[in-house]
């Protein structure tokens, strides 16, 4: 937080904008295999050959004037005269330059993220972040809840990856929580509302995003809550509609199976999204809302 802090005090570049890009960068190396962990605490990663230079021989190249010279993104940030793409400092001052050559408001600050990852999803993702940041006023937001009460009438097992029952090609993409028609159904984090609307299999359907890019898909909903849109920044608990049973035909079949809340998560490593098991999470957040309530 300080180090987003001092680029907002010497660059006037909010500090939500490189906490935002900061944990996108984060979320994709915890969800590839191909980066090591971070070395320190800005987990933004730049290639060598682009913080180098395309055509420099040097691909370790730390002086900011043959770096300069090949073209490449690399800058010092701390005033050790060194460019050093593991320094959190270098790192950030390199991107804010970047955002700094574009501009600061939102609208070009979203050209220079889609000038630097060539990507709609990335640009949209970081967005997201920086609107959750912006809301709260921290980074800690890694709360999560049960998405229904605890206490309450519903059962669930894991039934991730099985065949499913009601047609569909793909294999069962989430877990299952079977429960009362209408019983709430409650953001399970801090996010973002991505995507409302019907869908031929899912019916009245909901995702949201987290600040770790990972989606929460909510399916087969009764309704939505009043007033919920799209872009909506949203935190644990949040009820965002009711259980039900709405799928399978055309806008506002329901009642063709059981009451249920399709639950499912989706991890995205910046090339692709993947369907995970949410049942050991479920498990969790059930154990830690019971708690809340007992004490
Ligand atoms: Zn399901």
């Amino acid at each position: 937080m300080m180090l987003y802090k001092n680029i907002e005090a010497a660059m006037q570049i909010p500090w939500y904008y490189m906490a935002a890009i900061d944990q996108y960068e984060h979320s994709l190396r915890n969800s590839r295999r191909d980066l090591e962990k971070a070395k320190g605490a800005v987990g933004i990663h730049i290639e060598p050959e682009r913080w180098s230079g395309m055509l420099n021989p040097n691909k370790n190249d730390h002086n900011p004037l043959t770096i300069s010279f090949f073209d490449g993104l690399g800058m010092d940030g701390n005033g050790d005269h060194k460019a050093d793409v593991n320094n959190d400092e270098d790192i950030l001052f390199t991107i804010a330059n970047h955002i700094l050559f574009f501009g600061t408001d939102e609208d070009n600050f979203r050209i220079a993220l889609w000038n630097y990852y060539k990507r709609d999803k990335a640009v949209g993702i970081i967005m997201g972040n920086a609107s959750i940041f912006k809301k709260f006023g921290r980074i800690d937001l890694q709360e999560n809840a049960f998405p229904v009460p605890v206490r309450t009438h519903y059962s669930y097992r894991s039934t991730w990856g099985f065949a499913r029952g009601w047609g569909g090609r793909r294999s069962h993409e989430g877990t299952d929580i079977f429960a009362d028609y209408g019983l709430p159904v409650r953001s399970t984090c801090y996010g973002i509302i991505e995507m409302k609307g019907w869908n031929k299999y899912g019916g009245w359907r909901i995702g949201i995003r987290d600040i770790n890019n990972t989606y929460h898909y909510f399916a087969h909903l009764s309704g939505f809550a009043k007033d919920l849109r799209i872009g909506q920044v949203i935190e644990p608990g949040t009820v965002i509609g009711g259980v039900g049973s709405s799928g399978y035909g055309p806008p506002g079949t329901s009642g063709k199976f059981p009451p249920h809340l399709h639950y499912g998560m989706y991890r995205d490593n910046g090339f692709i999204e993947w369907s995970f098991d949410p049942t050991p999470h479920l498990r969790v957040w059930e154990r830690k809302d019971l708690a809340k309530r007992r004490s």
